[in-house]
């Protein structure tokens, strides 16, 4: 590849702070949220003009689909988001759990008013292109925007970008399978013009789909629970389509569920398109992605028009602000989180919150109806090698299956609340992460009605 040589330059310094979280996604909002409330100034930055990350700008409105009767769920800050959305009328019933999706647009209100309440410091439109390191230690970041190239400089850095940006920049070691094996990307899109009561019929009395199917065009490990439960998805029509000459592109990738309808016939997070081969770290694939993602969901309209009842007007409302990207670097942690702690209701001493056994992706499908859960490990969320820097989300140190659930947006918000935390604790006290006391970062959390065990 060609190379030039760009001059030396004086960055401007915008803003210095004790945390810096980056990302604003469940996790990063989250971290923001709890660092401010253990004390600590705080920053929050965002390449986009709204937070929320993956729920407000690829349109994923199913904050808990998972929570069943039985689930033994967590607590935090997770759990206020959907109290908050619902006080404000911004949720809906899901339609396969006990749990209500949360209105996409709705939340980016929701989450400006959390953000401003706590008194974070907000700031949007600003991209991190680089990091300002002295040795081994992270002092602050570069960003880009419109107002040009700005360092903004922190005690601790909180790293929430989903694809672990700022620690890979840093120098911290990570892992990214080839593209070949990543979880598939998906442009999410949104319908007008629904019969919604004539496809609700069509629902109930033909189509009477259950997580069994999800095993049709995916090979899907269950618990064979699972299998007979509903679930809103929708795989043969599309194979019908393709098979005569309805839609004229590969039609394995198009399959998937259908959320929640507004009283106005929008049919909402059709998720739908599932694409893969593409490595989100690079643009050039993104670019790739995002065209043929939106052919791919123009394609699937056509093919609700010609064969599901209730959707013969149906039109493209939107289609998600950006592509949505479910796997791509995992830091290396002190710790990194199993198959088999999720699988065998792992525990551990340094626990900074729970999750419900729920596995979606990678092969795997099973729900959290019989109450067991695991413990997240603090070591998870911090890097080898490169200090003031913690990381949340989805980029967190596991292994492929454990990632699978740890990237649910609930589970973000109890890793951003526990490295949010911890953040605060640790430019606090002056201390380095590997140093923290884990018994005053637990007591903290319990007393932010975190459960942790
Ligand atoms: C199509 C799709 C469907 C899904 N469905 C569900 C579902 O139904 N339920 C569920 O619980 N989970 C679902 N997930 C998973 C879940 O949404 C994500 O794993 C979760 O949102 C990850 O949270 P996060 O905070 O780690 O990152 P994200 O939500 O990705 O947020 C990262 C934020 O960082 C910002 N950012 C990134 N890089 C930079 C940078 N360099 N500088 C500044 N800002 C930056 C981004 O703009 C974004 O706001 C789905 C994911 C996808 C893609």
């Amino acid at each position: 590849m060609n190379t030039i040589v760009e001059p030396v330059r004086e960055t401007p310094v915008m803003m210095e702070t004790d945390v810096l979280v980056v990302g604003s996604g469940p996790s990063g909002l989250t971290a923001a949220i709890a660092s401010a409330r253990t004390g600590a100034k705080t920053v929050i930055l965002e390449r986009y003009g709204c937070f929320g990350g993956v729920l407000t700008q690829v349109g994923v409105e199913s904050f808990a689909w998972y929570r069943h009767e039985d689930t033994e769920d967590c607590e935090g800050i997770g759990r206020e988001y959907e109290r908050r959305a619902k006080e404000l009328g911004f949720t809906r019933p899901e339609p396969q759990s006990v749990s209500e999706v949360i209105d996409t647009e709705g939340f980016k209100y929701v989450a400006d008013r959390m953000l401003v309440e706590a008194g974070v410091t907000p700031l949007l439109h600003s991209m991190v292109v680089d990091v300002v390191m002295e040795g081994d230690a992270l002092k602050g970041v570069i960003v880009e925007g419109k107002s040009g190239r700005k360092a903004v400089l922190a005690k601790k850095i909180v790293d929430c970008t989903g694809d672990a940006d700022v620690a890979y920049k840093a120098g911290a070691p990570y892992t990214k399978r080839d593209k070949s094996e990543l979880m598939g990307v998906t442009v999410m899109f949104n319908c007008a013009g629904i019969d919604v009561p004539k496809f609700k019929k069509f629902v109930e009395e033909d189509l009477k789909p259950t997580y069994a199917d999800w095993g049709k065009n995916w090979d899907v490990i269950t618990d064979e629970k699972e299998d007979d439960m509903f679930s809103p998805y929708m795989e043969d029509v599309f194979t019908k389509a393709h098979e005569e000459g309805v839609i004229p592109g590969n039609a394995g990738a198009i399959a998937g569920t259908w959320s929640t309808f507004t009283e106005t016939g929008e049919a909402l997070q059709l998720n739908m398109v599932y694409a893969f081969g593409f490595d989100c770290t690079d643009v050039l694939d993104i670019t790739r992605a995002e065209i043929e993602g939106r052919q791919q969901a123009i394609w699937a309209i056509d093919a609700l028009r010609h064969y599901v009842p209730g959707f013969e007007n149906a039109r493209l409302r939107n289609f998600g602000m950006t592509l949505g990207t479910r796997e791509s670097r995992l830091i290396q942690g002190q710790t990194r989180v199993t198959k088999e702690h999720v699988l065998n209701q792992g525990r551990c001493d340094d626990s900074i919150g729970i999750f419900p056994e729920f596995i979606d992706g990678s092969g795997y499908l099973i729900l959290p109806t019989t109450g067991r859960y695991y413990q997240i490990p603090y070591g998870c969320l911090v890097p080898q090698k490169v200090e003031n820097l913690i990381v949340a989300g989805r980029c967190i140190s596991a292994d492929v299956i454990a990632h699978t659930t740890m990237r649910n947006m609930m589970c973000c918000s109890v890793t951003g609340q526990g490295a949010g935390t911890a953040a605060a604790l640790a430019a606090m006290d002056d201390v380095s992460f590997t140093e923290l006391d884990i018994a005053k970062l637990q007591k903290t959390l319990r007393d932010q009605d975190v459960r942790i065990d």
